[in-house]
């Protein structure tokens, strides 16, 4: 099984929290599905295997028409062997959906609508810098069901400064009013080079608290849990096995092209990435080349990321697995380093499986960066 991710740089507006490769300016917007057709043909050798994933992601893909997403669909299925099960995501932000544009995209076969809603609070959306208004979501989530999807996520951020445990269960049991299935709740993070970064610095926003983002973390993971959602992964949700395959074959290590300016590929040996700059992106695809960074992963950086990638699920790490993949050697370490830890409450084993609980999700970096390998 593989995945092919599609990343369309624009944005209506920076959001001050984002770190994602994504511009404001419409410059070659026009033109942008043509060039990522054609590195994908430049590119269609990369992956052999069936196909089970294809995303749309960004940036912002809602702000392109529905007939480019169409031809990139198109060239798709041309050119690699798509599962008749494929998921076929499609992120959107609620200010550029409307019934027309929902119910063609599901025309052409968008079957899974990934909606960012992060907040139902305007003072949140505000402190985000994000583009729509609290009061159109229902309007768009009604859109969305009328349109006849059955497969949404949605995204909430939490720990957002001001923000109180009241706002957060709030914006849980309104969204839970939806037939979502799917949620990834993320907490605000302030990643270095954002606007909100320089805002904090400067004061002219007050800054996020671990101690509130951990109490909303566990609080989120309560309530959803409680309302019948699955908590298969630190920041993912999902209703009656739902889980999302893109994601999931991230975490499973499965192979996946990426197309598009920043997009990343991984083919199980190594890794790489497209220039962070749309200009640059074009200015090498109009002469029908590839400008890429490769990164080629020794065994300790598989492993490594093997622990951090499994860790974060439900599903942990399967030490048949690891002796499988790494050797008894190496299965043997890994034991003996989980048995140094021993912190039940927060990493344990279970049916020969180590384990992360809701209480561990919150330390998998460090807990993860105690199995490693140097
Ligand atoms: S809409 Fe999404 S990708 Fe675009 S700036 Fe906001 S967070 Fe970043």
């Amino acid at each position: 099984m593989a995945g092919i991710y599609i990343h369309i740089p624009y944005c209506r507006h920076k959001c001050s929290y984002c770190n994602f490769y994504s511009t404001a300016s419409a410059t070659y917007r026009n033109v942008i599905a043509d060039m990522i057709l054609t590195e994908l043909d430049l590119r269609k050798s990369f992956l052999s295997e069936e196909i089970n994933s294809i995303y749309f992601g960004g940036g912002t893909p809602s702000v392109l028409p529905v007939s480019d997403i169409n031809k990139i669909l198109k060239s798709v299925y041309n050119e690699f062997d798509v599962s008749p099960d494929v998921e076929i995501t499609f992120e959107a932000n609620p200010d550029d959906l409307d019934i027309n544009y929902l119910s063609e995209l599901k025309k052409i076969g968008i079957n899974r609508i990934s909606i960012g809603i992060q907040s139902f609070f305007e003072q949140d959306l505000a402190y985000l810098e994000r583009v729509h208004k609290a009061e159109r979501i229902p309007e768009v989530m009604n859109a969305i069901i009328q349109s006849g999807y059955d497969n949404i996520n949605a995204d909430l951020i939490y720990g957002i400064p001001g923000q109180t445990e009241l706002m957060v269960e709030q914006n849980l049991n309104w969204l839970t009013e939806y037939p979502v299935n799917h949620i990834s709740a993320y907490a605000l993070t302030v990643e270095p080079g954002t606007a909100l970064q320089v805002q904090i610095k400067k004061k002219i926003k007050p800054e996020t608290d671990e101690a509130v983002l951990s109490s909303h973390f566990l609080r989120v993971s309560k309530l959803l849990t409680k309302t019948g959602f699955e908590h298969y992964e630190i920041s993912n949700f999902a209703i009656a096995g739902k889980y999302s395959k893109h994601n999931t074959s991230y975490w499973f290590q499965e192979p996946y092209l990426g197309l598009g300016p920043s997009a990343h590929s991984y083919d199980g040996y190594s890794r790489r990435w497209n220039a962070n700059s749309v200009q640059k992106y074009i200015d090498t695809i109009k002469q029908n080349k590839l400008r890429e960074e490769v990164e080629i992963l020794s065994l300790v950086q598989k492993f490594n990321e093997f622990i951090m990638l499994r860790l974060r699920t439900q599903w942990g790490i399967d030490m048949q697995e690891v002796a499988r993949k790494f050797g008894a050697e190496w299965h043997n370490d890994l034991r003996k380093a989980v048995q140094q830890i021993q912190q039940p409450d927060k990493i344990k084993f279970k049916n020969n499986k180590l384990i992360l609980t809701p209480l561990g999700f919150l330390y998998a970096d460090g807990l993860a960066s105690e199995l490693f390998r140097d």
